[in-house]
């Protein structure tokens, strides 16, 4: 916890140091505009309408300022009438205006987010495992929820607001400029004193609220774990610790909203106070005009009304300034997650892998996660199209870790890795991973159908062919007796399978892929004798005819690999046949002492149903 704090002062510090005065400039407006593209016609009603409503807003003052000094003065009664029906009409129009301003501005906002959402998704989806490593799941979501809608706020309603809120300026002070030249200079002298208190509040805004979205983020990541760990929480009963630990985070993103919130209370007071500042000025000087005789009353009277159309329309420009600036740091936030490049791609000569027997090499391959620590030390291996290597060795010894390298989650640091002799890293990453099936310890089933979830392995299968594979994997018969049998709903609203259904459902997939190469992360815990011999015999058809490479935790598999490799440290430190290693009395020879010995009476039976399938 301690340490995610710390990351997160040092990050939103990282973000303070280079956001100020190069915040504007190092974010292209050219590419936040782009998101607009397309949407020109319905951004042209939105501003028609604003236009509209805003023009409304405009020339009321000189109708009431007419009414006031004439309609009135002539005491007539048909007048009154002509000029209220008016009014009527014009306020119709103004509420057109606006209603059309308020959809077409919420249409293309939410196409917009649609847009960042879905670009950003597959940006992330198209990152590496290294990137998984470092951000956490919750702070990307709080980037596709929170970071979009400020960058939907700019590119839509700030950005209408700044056109209608510039013509509605721009006319007043041209209407103003005809009736009193002297007055609008006057009334213009407000610019530089409320621009520069923009400037100085926007910065200010632009760097907390940055902090706002990284402690909505910490918050959110602190939010996904408790929730997505729950079993773990409540079986710790750590309901009220995570719920402390949530408030905590929540509580820094509050306080730091809050002083959002005291800036934009400062800069609105600041404003209200220099718009009523400026029309009181104009009552001061008008009125001295009106007394010596230069000025009617009407005139006045229309004066103080466009007085406040622009000491509020260039408060108001200050005030989209100010939120622009807020918008920021969000912006850079999302555009830096959308430039994210892969660590791991295609190589630009990378042609697809032919269809391959499955000859899988590694060539004194290195690897290190990072630089302080290799991980793998120069390890040599070629595996046989259609051997079963199992691999063994204590835990962080680099299992999982070889079966990183072979699809290329992450790229060997040293030597290579061959598939039918093609490195891996001159093929496409799409044809190299189409043809490995990688069946991990824990299967994730998608929230869908059983039929979904096991067609994940081949979206183009038919209903057969799934049933098929569900057949070969021993899935076929569960299923059927499931409520609604193939569409089932399962995953996380769904029907609960069990570990060992999981567990086939998952082979189920793999067979349906029918990759050459197969890596196999066996699960660790152990089911019951039935099941388990289910998933034996499902796992025996899966591997048949493959290459497989399994990370082995039971003894029954180990026995009828072809190899066993035995991992120590980065290193194959043995190399060979069950019993060969077991003669040698080396690492094996203990790591089977200690680690197998349970099962061997087990074995004894299921070696016997294994054994005749060996290939
Ligand atoms: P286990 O049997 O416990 O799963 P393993 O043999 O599969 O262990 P690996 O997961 O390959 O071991 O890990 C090998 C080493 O690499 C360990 O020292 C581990 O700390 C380190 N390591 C694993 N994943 C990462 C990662 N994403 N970033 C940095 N280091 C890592």
């Amino acid at each position: 916890e301690q340490q995610m704090g710390r990351e997160m002062t040092e990050r939103s510090a990282g973000t303070e140091g280079d956001a100020q005065p190069i915040a504007l400039r190092n974010v292209s407006w050219r590419r936040l505009s782009g998101y607009l593209r397309g949407y020109e016609r319905q951004m042209a009603i939105a501003i028609v309408g604003l236009l509209l409503s805003s023009a409304i807003g405009l020339t009321f003052p000189l109708i009431i300022g007419e009414a006031v000094g004439q309609v009135l003065a002539a005491r007539d009664y048909d007048l009154l009438n002509r000029f209220a029906l008016l009014l009527f009409g014009l306020f119709i129009v103004q509420a057109i205006g606006d209603a059309l301003n308020t959809y077409y501005i919420g249409v293309v906002g939410e196409r917009i987010i649609y847009t960042l959402r879905t670009s950003l998704f597959a940006r992330i989806t198209s990152l590496g495992l290294d990137f998984f490593g470092k951000r956490r799941t919750g702070e990307l979501i709080s980037r596709l929820t929170g970071d979009v809608t400020l960058i939907r706020e700019l590119l839509t309603t700030n950005i209408t607001q700044l056109i209608g809120g510039l013509i509605t300026l721009i006319g007043s002070v041209v209407v103003v400029f005809a009736l009193n030249p002297q007055l609008t200079l006057f009334l213009l002298l407000l610019i530089p004193v409320i621009m520069g208190i923009a400037i100085v509040i926007g910065g200010a805004l632009e760097r907390q609220s940055t902090r706002v979205q990284d402690a909505v983020a910490a918050a959110t990541v602190v939010a996904e774990e408790g929730i997505s760990g729950i079993r773990v929480v409540q079986s710790f009963t750590r309901e009220a610790y995570e719920t402390q630990r949530y408030a905590t985070s929540a509580d820094v993103a509050a306080r730091a909203a809050i002083r959002v919130m005291l800036l934009r209370a400062a800069f609105s007071g600041l404003m209200v106070f220099l718009g009523f500042g400026a029309i009181s000025a104009i009552v001061w000087f008008a009125g001295r005009q009106v007394i010596a005789g230069e000025m009617t009353i009407t005139l006045l009277t229309s004066f103080l009304i466009y007085g406040v159309s622009i000491a509020f329309g260039i408060a108001q420009l200050a005030r989209l300034y100010s939120e622009a600036r807020a918008a920021l740091g969000a912006v850079r936030r999302v555009f830096e997650l959308l430039d994210s490049v892969p660590v791991v791609q295609d190589a630009a000569a990378a042609a697809p892998l032919p269809p391959v027997v499955g000859r899988v090499t590694l060539n004194a391959a290195a690897f290190a996660y990072d630089a302080e620590q290799t991980v793998i030390h120069g390890m040599t291996i070629e595996i046989a199209p259609g051997e079963m290597l199992a691999l063994v060795g204590p835990s962080g010894a680099g299992k999982s870790t070889i079966f990183n390298l072979i699809p290329r989650f992450y790229d060997v640091t040293g030597g290579s890795v061959q598939i039918d002799g093609h490195d891996v890293r001159s093929v496409t990453l799409a044809s190299l991973r189409a043809q490995i099936g990688l069946v991990p310890q824990e299967t994730l089933l998608f929230g869908g159908s059983v039929r979904d979830n096991i067609r994940y392995g081949r979206l183009e299968a038919s209903d057969a062919e799934v049933a098929d594979a569900a057949r070969a994997a021993n899935a076929h018969d569960f299923v059927m007796e499931l409520p609604q049998g193939y569409d089932t709903i399962v995953g996380e609203r769904g029907t609960r399978l069990s570990g060992g259904q999981r567990q086939r459902v998952a082979i189920a997939r793999a067979i349906l892929k029918d990759p050459r190469i197969l890596l196999l992360d066996e699960a660790t815990s152990a089911l019951d004798t039935a099941s388990e011999r289910l998933v034996q015999t499902a796992l025996e058809r899966l591997m048949r005819g493959r290459t497989t490479i399994v990370i082995a935790h039971r003894l029954s598999t180990v026995v009828a690999a072809d190899r066993i490799a035995v991992l120590d440290r980065g290193r194959i430190v043995e190399l060979g046949t069950h019993h060969e290693l077991l003669a040698q009395g080396g690492t094996y020879a203990r790591l089977y002492a200690l680690q197998f010995r349970d099962g061997a009476d087990e074995l004894t039976t299921q070696a016997q149903v294994a054994q005749p399938q060996q290939r």
